[in-house]
């Protein structure tokens, strides 16, 4: 059903991407520390050989095959690396940067969310901005903020989770079920429940949890009646899907109707944009399609969230979806840069409503 309804194949070349992405990057000094002081990331070939890629020692020097051209399929090895310096240069496609600007080009992210990789895989913790200056009072205060909204959004999604299997969720859980929707699939997307009107809510929660209400208002869960001082939940009785950033952090949800309630209201709401959500450089399932889309060298840009579900549970865990919304250029650069020699399948629904 899914294939029948694709419409465009498009391959976006890695030079245009690299024109798309900027290709420089700069090199900090020491950007990370270990919990105690004194850490810093692991050798850049450590980092290589974690994803996978030999590096073979060569005299003094080391080199492995570039994965950033060729497939990483090159018969020589053209990409050197230095680990005194942190640096690596492909001598074929020009790929330079150091420990972070390789992350960053490998996994598809921005260099600020590769340092957040690097330090949460090798438990650093991220103590200076990446140009390498002394942070700021505002700086760290902007980071502990940042902090606070990534653990307030993960306990909306536990709340979530945990709703949807009491029985407030029967209706929800039924309607999962005749989508075909596996517990395992609602498992590993974290799928949940969104309390109806009666029923203890999210703010409630979250307050006694020692959130703010402005905290909640800001990320876009609640909202303040007016001329009252408390607090609305603003997803109600809806299948919560949360959406993850590039690094993994959950940054909001798409939230669909549960019959019988279709009909009262959208069928599906997103979290309103923010500094964290935006719509529009967000891809549905990135960190679940990471590694496929690497393995395979491709990615599958869908439209709705069900259809990522549901491709991903047939076994083609290379699909992204892009939140419902018309694909924006950020969105098919991200999908590009999940696959190598940055190939995207655009399967788009010549009628995305109606297949959600
Ligand atoms: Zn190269």
């Amino acid at each position: 059903m899914l294939w029948g309804c694709m419409t465009i194949l498009t391959l976006i070349s890695r030079p245009s991407l690299r024109r798309l992405v900027g290709q420089s990057r700069s090199c900090g000094t020491v950007v990370a520390q270990a919990a105690g002081g004194g850490g810093k990331f692991p050798k850049l070939s450590r980092v290589l050989e974690d994803r996978g890629i030999e590096v073979q020692q060569r005299g003094n020097s080391m080199k492995a095959k570039c994965p950033f051209h060729g497939n990483g399929q090159e018969r020589t090895p053209s990409l050197a690396i230095n680990d005194e310096k942190g640096l690596y240069h492909c001598f074929s496609c020009e790929a330079s940067g150091n420990v972070a600007g390789f992350v960053a080009e490998y996994e598809g992210v921005g260099y600020s969310e590769a340092m957040d990789l690097l330090c949460r895989e090798y438990g650093l913790v991220r103590s200076r901005p990446a140009n390498g200056a002394p942070q700021t009072q505002a700086q760290r205060e902007a980071a502990e903020r940042r902090e606070r909204t990534r653990k307030l959004l993960e306990a909306a999604t536990a709340f979530y989770v945990a709703a949807l299997s009491r029985p407030e969720g029967a209706a929800c859980m039924q309607m999962l079920r005749e989508r075909k929707v596996s517990a395992q699939s609602a498992h590993i997307f974290r799928l949940g429940f969104s309390p109806s009107a009666g029923q203890p809510p999210l703010s409630q929660h979250l307050l006694s949890l020692g959130f703010r209400q402005d905290e909640l208002i800001d990320v876009g869960l609640a909202y303040r009646r007016e001329g009252s001082a408390s607090l609305v939940d603003r997803f109600r009785a809806r299948l919560m899907i949360p959406i993850a950033s590039a690094a993994g952090d959950i940054v909001g949800f798409g939230a669909r109707v549960v019959p019988p309630d279709e009909g009262g209201g959208a069928k599906y709401l997103n979290s309103r944009d923010s500094p964290i959500f935006k719509k529009g450089s967000l891809l549905f399932g990135l960190p679940h399609a990471r590694r496929a889309a690497r393995a395979k060298d491709q990615v599958v840009l869908v439209e709705g969230y069900m259809d990522v579900i549901a491709l991903h549970a047939a076994g083609i865990a290379h699909a992204v979806g892009c939140l419902g919304t018309a694909i924006s250029e950020e969105q098919l650069r991200l999908a590009a840069s999940l696959s190598p020699s940055a190939t995207v399948i655009l399967a788009l629904d010549a009628d995305a409503e109606g297949s959600q």
